[in-house]
């Protein structure tokens, strides 16, 4: 009776295991969201949940009506500074959410400027929750360093590797410039910006007085802070 049975099955499922999507149950229910103390399911919208983190990882979740106060003060804290849009499932299952306006996502690559500009060694530009980097062969390869996220580090020493560029010797100095936008950072050989007429074969990190805090955010605090203090500066 079994063998009829089995065989049945194999007639009308032949390899399940090639032809079945690959296991769509497991990654749901790893991203399922369920209230810890009431176990209700999150469905459609998330007003209101709260997100019970540890150590930058969702470790469980709260509907509104099991919060205490503190934790929903918590939650409207959450709400504003995580981007509940780039949440990752990392091989534990464990879900973490990067902070708001960061650079969440890194995008390296060329320039059609820095092609035919080769005083421009890297341009950077926010464009939420992308970064986009742009490096060419004549990059100095330690520029790579100014980012503070080792992610985007390690992208952008890549790129300049492929493209051969290598380390130079030079120190940086930074120019606040009005005409820049918000969102850009360009770094670029002093001669060619030559302010005053004088070079001091530095290179120029270049920025908008006005720079948007989130890209002051990708940068390594001692480089975020030389910027800071430049705007500030009478
Ligand atoms: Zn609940």
């Amino acid at each position: 009776m079994w063998d009829v049975i089995k065989r049945k099955r194999r007639t009308r499922h032949p390899e399940p295991e090639r032809t079945r999507p690959q296991e769509p149950e497991a990654v749901e229910q790893a991203t399922d969201i369920v209230c810890d103390r009431c176990r209700r399911t999150l469905r459609g919208a998330d007003d209101g949940w709260n997100v019970v983190m540890d150590s930058g990882y969702a470790v469980g979740y709260l509907c509104p009506d099991c919060q205490t106060a503190e934790e929903n003060a918590e939650a409207e804290v959450h709400q504003a500074t995580l981007d509940y849009n780039a949440g990752q499932v990392d091989e534990h299952g464990r879900v973490r959410w990067p902070k708001r306006g960061a650079c969440n996502s890194i995008s390296v690559g060329g320039h059609a400027a820095m092609r035919a500009n080769k005083a421009i060694h890297m341009m950077v530009s926010a464009d939420p929750p992308v970064l986009r980097v742009a490096v060419g062969p004549q990059s100095d390869a330690r520029l790579s360093e100014l980012f503070g996220h080792e992610t985007c580090k390690k992208a952008v020493q890549d790129e300049m590797s492929s493209k051969g560029a290598q380390p130079g010797t030079r120190d940086l100095a930074y120019l606040v410039d009005s005409d820049m936008d918000a969102t850009d950072v360009w770094v670029v050989e002093d001669q060619e910006m030559a302010v005053g007429g004088t070079s001091t074969h530095k290179l120029l990190v270049i920025y908008s007085p006005d720079i948007d805090p989130h890209i002051l955010e990708v940068f390594a605090p001692e480089y975020a802070d030389s910027m800071r203090e430049a705007i500030h500066a009478p």
